[in-house]
């Protein structure tokens, strides 16, 4: 197969795994559960909001066409009440933040451009009719849906919930991911390795990229290089709702992933795509279950789960958007890679997210640099120098 560059391959992703075939199930969550929950049911506002005119100021209601002038105080309605009587011409309510605005008025002035002097108020300055009023109804209307399926919800999101009563939402089932890891020279966390081995690091940062991307991981045994093994995990693996393996998928003599799933029937979409990390990376389905054959460097296996499989997951986690977010940042130095591959390096942001600069690393097998940094830099294949003070896309980690 030819290979892809990222944004096609990105692409390949999204159109795959969008619109889904069968929409996951739904359960009921309570408002402390729903926040990172991908919403299943339409929500409409029960009520007007808000249900009444209301001030945005503390100050006073008055008729605008009085001012400027000094006005007589007849009373004071704060949030949570509402004024009995009527603003008459040359009268005022002192009123607070939040509380509706009396019959009669027609603007609110905030408290700082006013003089109090025994009963009455001074106003200098003139006023907007509606100022520093929120008209009944505008932020949403009684009846309007105010979030659709497929959203994952946010805390904003679960304000919205509450504020117009619900105590439950109905949302899609997480998705869950099984993780296996495949390689001779990788033993169990818990074991010694001898000079020549590898501790499973892979199945762990994959474990919490998948939590993190709001699914559900399932670990599975390690798969020696055979295809025996390989086979049995992936066959155990491909009853989950994504497949995410690690290692494997290189050009070497005992990369045997891609063989075995294409005895299984497996369709690939591609099996490698021109970025650094993690140029030979695999996507495709088997039956109606997708895979991932993520490069077995840690942060290959990091960086093109960020990139494709989190993407992916989102999608069969019934979200009808994944987004991949890659601001601009200021380069502190000069920085240069070779062209033709958009690369993923290690990269410290500043406090303000302002400026970038690369952390020192060896190469994708280089842990403790990936833990150095809380971003990447996004260098472009067609740009292989970028002078200090330049802008260059950073993926926050
Ligand atoms: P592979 O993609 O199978 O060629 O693996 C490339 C390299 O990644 C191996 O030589 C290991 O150093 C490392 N590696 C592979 N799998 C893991 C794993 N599960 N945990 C940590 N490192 C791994
Ligand atoms: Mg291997």
């Amino acid at each position: 197969m030819a290979a892809l560059t990222f944004l096609e391959a990105r692409n390949a992703v999204l159109t795959q795994c969008s619109p889904l075939d069968s929409p996951p199930a739904i359960e009921a969550v309570c408002l402390e559960a729903a926040a990172g929950r991908v919403l299943a049911e339409d929500i409409a506002a029960d009520r007007d909001t808000p249900a009444l005119p209301r001030s945005v100021r503390d100050g006073y209601a008055v008729r605008a066409a009085d001012l400027p002038g000094e006005l007589e105080v007849i009373g004071e309605v704060r949030a949570g009440e509402r004024f009995a009587g009527e603003v008459a011409h040359g009268q005022a309510v002192e009123i607070m933040t939040g509380a509706p605005i009396p019959a009669g008025a027609d603007a609110v002035v905030m408290v700082e451009h006013t003089q109090r002097v025994n009963g009455r108020v001074h106003i200098a300055g003139a006023a907007e009719p509606r100022q520093f009023i929120n008209p009944q109804g505008c932020e949403a209307a009684a009846h309007q849906t105010i979030l659709r399926p497929g959203k994952r919800l946010d805390y904003s999101d679960v304000a919205l919930l509450a504020t117009f009563g619900c105590t439950h939402a109905r949302v899609f089932r997480r998705p869950t991911a099984a993780i296996i890891a495949t390689g001779d020279e990788i033993v169990e966390v818990s074991e010694t390795p001898s000079a020549f081995q590898i501790r499973n690091s892979n199945t762990y940062s994959l474990h919490a990229q998948v939590a993190r991307a709001g699914g559900v991981p399932r670990i599975l045994p390690i798969a020696r290089d055979t295809v025996e093994q390989t086979r049995a995990a992936i066959v155990g693996g491909l009853t989950a709702d994504l497949l995410l393996l690690s290692g494997g998928v290189s050009a070497g003599k005992y990369d045997v992933v891609e063989t075995v799933l294409a005895s299984l029937g497996a369709e690939f979409f591609f099996d490698r795509v021109l970025i650094q990390p993690g140029q030979p990376v695999v996507f495709g389905r088997v039956a109606t279950t997708f895979f991932f054959g993520l490069p077995g460097n840690p942060s290959s296996t990091m960086v093109t789960f960020e990139v494709f499989a989190r993407a992916a997951l989102e999608l069969l986690a019934g979200q009808t958007e994944t987004a991949l977010s890659m601001p601009y940042s200021r380069l502190t130095r000069d920085f240069r890679h070779r062209a033709g591959l958009t690369r993923f390096l290690p990269a410290r942001l500043s406090l303000d997210g302002a400026e970038v600069t690369p952390v020192e690393w060896h190469g994708s097998g280089d842990v403790p640099a990936m833990t150095r940094a809380n971003a990447y830099l996004v260098a472009e294949p067609g740009r292989p120098e970028y002078q200090r003070g330049e802008f260059i896309r950073v993926l926050p980690k």
